[in-house]
């Protein structure tokens, strides 16, 4: 065997995984084969003034290299079992939560020191939002910002290069099983091990379909999140965002019955594109350092959309209508809620007109012609309820983006160890469905280490 471990991807699920293996046995063989860059060459190329939306490269900064998805996030660390992914339910609420501190220790002891962990414990918001149909979720939230959050990489990375062999710009083909292990085909060549974790995340998730398929894992897939991103001055949120930094707010409406929620929340941040697949979506972040702050606070709103029989293919039905907005914007499209409501268009007139100023360069369109009803008339619904806690959230100048679409990877039938059906090997992180954020990603990551250590 080449290496005794080798995962694929270094996201937060492969850069934990890696770091538990070699911190307890050195000795250890370990690869990481990453099909992005190398941290300090990550660049997405849109600089605001010659490049402006997304050019589709081969490899997405923004996704992919070390770091993984999570790389240029707001690294807003969630330590809860309401919300992130399903971890819990394999491994039991407290070896979850347990895990989830232990990150945040190394975090702390790696650039994130003296970053503040907010709580909902006790918080007079929870009264609040009961009195008005909405429902607060309970996490204690690490905000380590996008800057401080780079650090830590950076910080993992030194420890952990000469330790492990990191080979990036390296997509792993295919995965065969071979005589007491396993065999990765790269384009520079094939290399075998005794373990190996894969940890592809969201932007790995055509790619762990196939493996699925042709290692005859079985899988199920039956959920995405589609809605908006909001922009409103930080002031209006900031009796919240003070306090908690991130609230999980969920609404029940009216109407259907349906729930939406709210996603990604960050204060005095700006709005970002994502590419998915070839696919432009919107999504946001902040920075720590106040320097790079901007007026505005951003979150999204999202409806879950779950699909029965004998529909299955619910990715595609998100990919399907955030390539409608592509279409029609050429990108993310940007419309003031005062226009949504109205049944017209934004134009670039009415939004520079507004008070609201845009910290992402949109197309000013109508979201109307791209969100299903029943999505739309959810979202319109949580804003005027959201109004009630946050006056001025149903503003005419509010900003909405669209579309936000959250796809989840299926879900790979995994045992209490995260491992398949196939002995040693093992699937974490978000390319597995069984997490969507960094502290599940990475509890993941340890929890798979060390049962392959024997820990
Ligand atoms: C803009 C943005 C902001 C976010 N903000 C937050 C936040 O504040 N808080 C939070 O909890 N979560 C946030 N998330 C989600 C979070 O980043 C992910 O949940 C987390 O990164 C998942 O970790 P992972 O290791 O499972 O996968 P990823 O981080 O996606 O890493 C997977 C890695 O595998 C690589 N890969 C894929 N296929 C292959 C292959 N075939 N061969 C080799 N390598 C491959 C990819 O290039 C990638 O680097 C955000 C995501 C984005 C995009």
């Amino acid at each position: 065997m080449n290496y005794d471990v080798i995962i694929i991807g270094a996201g937060p699920g492969g850069i934990y995984s890696a770091y538990e293996l070699v911190t307890n046995r050195p000795e250890l063989k370990v690869a990481v084969f990453e099909a992005g860059n190398v941290l300090e060459k990550r660049h997405c190329p849109i600089d605001g003034e010659k490049i402006t939306k997304c050019i589709g490269c081969r490899s997405c900064s923004i996704m992919s290299g070390f770091g993984g998805a999570g790389a240029f996030s707001d690294g807003k660390y969630n330590i809860t079992n309401d919300f992130g992914g399903t971890l819990h339910e394999y491994i039991g609420k407290q070896k979850a939560l347990s895990l989830m501190e232990y990150v945040d220790r190394i975090n702390m002891s790696h650039g994130g020191e003296g970053t503040k962990l907010y709580s909902t414990a006790g918080t007079e918001i929870h009264k609040i939002c009961m009195q008005n149909k909405l429902k607060l979720l309970n996490a204690s939230v690490r905000h380590l910002g996008t800057d401080i959050n780079y650090i830590v990489l950076e910080n993992l990375y030194a420890e952990l290069k000469d330790k492990v062999d990191f080979r990036f710009l390296t997509p792993v083909r295919s995965i065969s099983r071979e005589e007491g292990g396993y065999r990765v085909l790269t384009d520079d060549g094939e290399y075998t091990c005794g373990k190996c974790i894969v940890s592809v995340g969201r932007s790995g998730s055509k790619w762990m379909q196939q493996i699925c398929r042709d290692l005859e894992i079985p899988t199920r897939s039956n959920r995405v999140d589609i809605g908006v991103r909001v922009e409103l001055p930080a002031e209006l949120w900031a009796n919240l965002t003070d306090e908690l930094y991130e609230s999980k707010i969920v609404y029940r409406t009216e109407k259907f019955e349906d729930n939406v929620r709210t996603f990604c929340m960050n204060p005095y941040g700006s709005v970002v594109t994502e590419n998915t697949n070839g696919i432009v979506t919107v999504n946001g972040h902040s920075f720590e350092d106040p320097a790079r702050q901007t007026q505005n606070t951003n979150f999204a709103l999202l409806v879950s959309k779950h699909f029965t029989e004998p529909f299955s293919d619910s990715n595609g039905y998100g990919e399907s209508i955030a390539r409608l907005s592509n279409m029609l914007g050429g990108g993310v499209i940007v419309q003031r809620f005062g226009d949504l409501i109205r049944g017209r268009r934004s134009t670039k007139q009415r939004i520079e007109e507004a008070f609201v100023m845009p910290t992402l360069k949109a197309e000013p369109g109508d979201l109307s012609l791209v969100l299903p009803k029943r999505i739309l008339d959810g979202i319109i619904e949580m804003i005027y309820a959201l109004d009630k806690i946050a006056p001025g959230t149903a503003n005419d100048d509010t900003l909405l983006y669209g579309v936000e679409v959250k796809f989840y990877n299926m879900e790979v039938d995994l045992d209490e160890h995260l491992e398949t059906c196939h002995k040693g090997l093992y699937i974490i992180g978000d390319g597995s469905g069984v997490t969507h954020s960094l502290s599940h990603a990475s509890a993941s990551g340890v929890y798979v280490a060390r049962e392959i250590l024997g820990m």
